[in-house]
Order: C-alpha cells, then sequence, then structure tokens
C-alpha cells in the first residue's frame, strides 16, 4: 500500500523562490508551444505533488491551497483513504466498460447516491465522466420522462462547456463566445440574488414564475434546472424560501426540478446537499467535482420512475463510472463519514464568515460576504457603490498567489473572491490563509 507518504510535504505555506519560480517558468514556456491558447491558467506555478491543505511546486514552494481544484478535493489532497483504495483498483483493472462487463463498484457508488441525496423515495443514477455530462443526461431523461422540451434556467448559472451546457451557462465570455450556434428551447429566468435585487425569496420566485408561464408556458416545461448555490456565477446564495418555491411550482405543473449539486455537493456546504438548507427535495441531482477526491466521476441520481422511463441502451458512454473513479468515490465517501468533515465544513463556515464580515467592517471594497459551509465568498465593489470591481478581485488574488496563497475569483463581473477549502485544512492553517487574504484585501483598498 502507498499510503505513508514522505513527511516532506509539511503543513505550512512556504515561499522559497521568486514566483512562479523558474521551473514553473520553463515549463510554461513549453507549454506555450503544444497547450492549446484557449486554456487560461490562473496560476502558472507546475504542482510536483500536494497533501491535505498544501500544494508543493517543482521549485519546491509550498501553497496553502483555498480552492480545492474548484470543489474537488473536498477530503484533502492525496489522503491515505483514498491513495489505497484506488491503488489497489489499478492493480486489479482500471477498465471493462460497466455496459459490456459490469463490476461491483459502479452499484455500491448507486447504491450511495440513493441514500444520501435527499428523499426517500426509489431512485436510481447512471455514472459518467464530467459535470457536463451529468447535466446533459439530466436533460436528456427530463425531457424523455415528460414528453417536453423547454428547460429552464438562471442568470449567472454555470453548468458546463458541451454545446447544450454552453447554452444552459449564462456568461457569454469566456463561455460561450463565437462558439455556437446554441441548443434550442433553453429559457432564462433572473436569479435571486439578495445583494443585488433586495427581494425576499418568495418575490424573486414570484417574478421568475411570472416570465416561465408568459413566456414558455407552464405545460411546455419539461425540466426547471437551478444550483442552490451559484458557483462559477459568485456563490449566489438565494433567497430564502426561493428553492422551496420554485421546487412547489414545478411539481405542480408537472415538470422535473433538477439540482446541479456538482459544487455544492458533497458535505461542501455543510450538508451532503446544499438543498438540504431548506429541505427541499429534487425530482434529480447531478453530482461531480467533490464526488470522487479528484478522479473524474459524475452522476444523475433521481426519482426511479423518471430515470428508467428511459429505453434499453439510451444511456451509457465508454468510460462512465470508470472502476478507479468508482472505488475513489467509495473512499471519498467514507472519508467523508469516518472523519466527520462535514460537521467540520459548518465549523470552516463559521470562521470564514466571521472573519470576514469584520474584515468587510475596515475596508470599503467588500461589498457581501456571503455563502453556507465551507463554500463562502466576497464579492468586490468601488467603495460607496455596487458597482463590481473586478479589478480589485484580481489584485487580490495575485497578492494571494505571491504570497503562497491559491484563492479563485468567481463571478459574472470577475469580481467575487471564493474560497473552497479542503475540509482537512487545520485551524491554523485557515487562519493563516484568512490573514493572507486580510492583507490582501487591505492591499487595494
Ligand atoms: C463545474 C460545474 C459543472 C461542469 O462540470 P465539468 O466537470 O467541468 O464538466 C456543472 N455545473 C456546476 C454547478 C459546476 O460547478
Amino acid at each position: 500500500m502507498v499510503s505513508s507518504l514522505d513527511s516532506s510535504v509539511g503543513t505550512e505555506r512556504n515561499v522559497v523562490t521568486e514566483i512562479p519560480g523558474p521551473l514553473s517558468r520553463a515549463l510554461q514556456a513549453r507549454r506555450t508551444k503544444v497547450v492549446s491558447a484557449g486554456l487560461t491558467i490562473g496560476f502558472p506555478v507546475y504542482i510536483d505533488r500536494a497533501e491535505g491543505a498544501i500544494l508543493v511546486d517543482v521549485d519546491g514552494n509550498r501553497f496553502l491551497d483555498l480552492g480545492s481544484g474548484i470543489a474537488v478535493t473536498g477530503i484533502g489532497h492525496a489522503v491515505p483513504e483514498l491513495v489505497d483504495a484506488v491503488s489497489a483498483q489499478v492493480a486489479k483493472f482500471t477498465h471493462t466498460c460497466f455496459m459490456v462487463t459490469p463490476y461491483e463498484s459502479y452499484v455500491e457508488v448507486c447504491e450511495e447516491l440513493a441514500a444520501l441525496t435527499p428523499g426517500t423515495f426509489e431512485k436510481t443514477s447512471a455514472l459518467f465522466n464530467s459535470g457536463a455530462e451529468a447535466v446533459e443526461n439530466a436533460v436528456k431523461i427530463a425531457r424523455l420522462a415528460t414528453g417536453r422540451s423547454a428547460i429552464i434556467v438562471f442568470e449567472h448559472a454555470y453548468h458546463g462547456r458541451t454545446n447544450l451546457t454552453m447554452a444552459l451557462t449564462a456568461k457569454n465570455m469566456p463561455y460561450k463566445d463565437r462558439f455556437g450556434p446554441f441548443a434550442p428551447e433553453v429559457y432564462r429566468v433572473p436569479m435571486s440574488y439578495p445583494y443585488r435585487d433586495g427581494l425576499s425569496g418568495a418575490d424573486a420566485a414570484a417574478r421568475a414564475i411570472k416570465i416561465i408561464e408568459t413566456d414558455v408556458g407552464a405545460s411546455n416545461v419539461a425540466a426547471v434546472l437551478i444550483e442552490p448555490i451559484q458557483g462559477e456565477g459568485g456563490f449566489v446564495v438565494p433567497a430564502e424560501g426561493f428553492l422551496p418555491a420554485l421546487s412547489t411550482w414545478t411539481s405542480e405543473h408537472g415538470a422535473v426540478f433538477i439540482a446541479d449539486e456538482i459544487q455544492s455537493g458533497f458535505g461542501r456546504t455543510g450538508y451532503w446537499f446544499a438543498v438540504e438548507h431548506e429541505g427541499v427535495v429534487p425530482d434529480m441531482v447531478t453530482t461531480a467535482k467533490g464526488l470522487a477526491g479528484g478522479m473524474p466521476l459524475a452522476a444523475v441520481t433521481g426519482r426511479a420512475d423518471l430515470m428508467n422511463a428511459v429505453h434499453e441502451g439510451g444511456l451509457g458512454g465508454t468510460y462512465g463510472g470508470n472502476p478507479v473513479a468508482a472505488v475513489a468515490a467509495l473512499a471519498t465517501i467514507k472519508t467523508l463519514r469516518d472523519r466527520n468533515l462535514i460537521a467540520r465544513a459548518r465549523e470552516l463556515g463559521a470562521t470564514m464568515l466571521e472573519t470576514l464580515s469584520s474584515l468587510q467592517r475596515d475596508v470599503a471594497v467588500i461589498g457581501d460576504v456571503r455563502g453556507r459551509g465551507a463554500m463562502v465568498a466576497i464579492e468586490l465593489i468601488e467603495p460607496g457603490t455596487t458597482t463590481p470591481n473586478a479589478a480589485a478581485a484580481k489584485a487580490i488574488v495575485a497578492y494571494c498567489q505571491q504570497h503562497g496563497v491559491v484563492a479563485l475569483t468567481a463571478g459574472t463581473y470577475g469580481n467575487v473572491i471564493r474560497l473552497l477549502p479542503p475540509l482537512v485544512i487545520t485551524d491554523e492553517q485557515l487562519a493563516d490563509g484568512l490573514g493572507v487574504l486580510g492583507a490582501a484585501v487591505r492591499s487595494v483598498q
């Protein structure tokens, strides 16, 4: 077994070269020649290894990870339980294709998904490779099961970069610009965004529903697809009552309520799924990111009557539910349970909200502090206004990088900094990271 790691990774950030260092700069030069310029790199330090909440680059710099590779390594890097499970599976077999000759771990992941997702009704799942693929399949299934075509999505939404999911995603640049034409029968309605619209959840839902009923027609709606807390859109937490009202409307009109929990799921917000904060029970849930600790795996889980409406052979894919990814998911779920990491997400969230709210009182560039559990963001504005301040967000992230902290931006206007620390981050590491972030914010004042 490969669970014992050389302790040289350490637990503290430590910048030992200029950033990026010489070896990273050399790799970046190679990258420029052979990797498409269409991929942007937020922080061009090339990683050699990682453990817990620390990333070590090829120059020996140690970075504190407050992004978890976009909410993927929630259980931390190189967690022994996951390393052991994956290593053992690689030695047994890496692929058979579940549709050719099946294996137990796929079934076990679906058993876990049925048990963990909200709702006591019978559920079945299908496994895929990426979040976008899961969302596409959820839409396919909802259309087939309802015999309708319209899909309702929201402002600021992010659902992926494939052709259908580009249509579902809100933001043009960089995700959609000149990549069309896009898939039809996708209708966008306003999201509840308390900081910017000041509406109650009920009023924001009424606004959205009025547009659906007048512009689309309730009887044409196959599905309402929503992120319970928006990810790329800027960690927008809808006002209380918004999600329950939409969910109720959806079921009253025979449509499918799909919660895209790809970023907010798997313990991130202090529950297994973010919809649980308001007791909402979706008909279908899409998951990926935090599901398998870094191995590519995604799922659609939903009411058995909907999921099983699909004809034989209608769902699948060569790699979906790959056995190495499947055991990684089982190890991830076990680690979340055994290490009590969902309760830990709530503690981390309380500390982040408290520290950042007190920072907000001292500075004029933070317009809003929001989030649930270990999914927390600050929204930067021009002092004295609510005008988005993307330049401040960029400068703050750059300061953090120079000081050995990985932080990510988000938001339709690029003015949000989101924190997604691994749930195994220690109190000392989190305090250190928030200290650097605080100094970064003060530096742009
Ligand atoms: C990341 C993300 C996706 C797309 O997942 P990929 O694995 O990148 O295809 C879809 N929905 C949400 C909410 C996401 O955060």
